[in-house]
């Protein structure tokens, strides 16, 4: 008898909670819709870009403060490693979101701006050609903006491209190499 009412109550409940799942399922459905316009982790390691680091985390900051569908964040499994060495800055691509940056002193003897440097070679990585418009207020003018130039913000237009480019509404710019865009290496020229 006892056991009895116990179902009956336990049913009861199930009953009065069955609409709730369906509400809660309804309400689920835009919250999974949202999920194709997901955000894209990119795990990046700085270990062995020395003193640069710093200029790549800050570099990572901006782009995320810019860009909604990406985020760029020092971990593992690492599709980005970034090096440093004596030559110019570089970044060779392997695919949309994917490769390796060489931070270069060459460019930082001659006075470019690290940051600036750091956030124009994650440019590249995010699907972004060298555009050399000669003006700072573009990211991806490169060296061809006066040595002087500080400016590390991605222009509107060049952070509404990568946008679209991890939206997937458009192809990625990894010009000329006909392999895909796979081993396609920008370097900054100086002077
Ligand atoms: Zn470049």
């Amino acid at each position: 008898m006892f056991r009895r009412r116990f179902l009956q109550a336990a049913l009861a409940v199930l009953t009065a909670l069955l609409p709730v799942a369906g509400i809660q399922a309804v309400t689920a459905a835009p919250a999974s819709a949202d999920m194709s316009a997901a955000v894209r982790t990119i795990y990046y390691d700085a270990s062995r870009a020395g003193v640069f680091a710093t200029n790549f985390a800050q570099a990572a900051q901006i782009w995320n403060s810019r860009v909604s569908n990406i985020r760029l964040q020092a971990g593992t499994p690492a599709s980005v490693v970034i090096y440093v060495d004596t030559g110019w800055p570089r970044a060779q691509t392997t695919s949309l979101g994917a490769g390796r940056i060489w931070m270069g002193w060459q460019a930082v003897n001659q006075g470019y701006d690290r940051t600036r440097i750091a956030t124009h070679e994650w440019g590249h990585i995010l699907g972004l050609p060298d555009r050399r418009t000669g003006l700072c207020s573009d990211l991806m003018s490169g060296s061809s903006a006066p040595v002087s130039c500080t400016n590390a913000q991605p222009s509107t237009a060049e952070a509404n491209r990568v946008q679209q480019l991890f939206a997937g509404s458009l192809t990625p710019a990894l010009a000329g190499s006909g392999s895909g865009g796979n081993g396609v290496t920008w370097t900054w020229h100086g002077n």
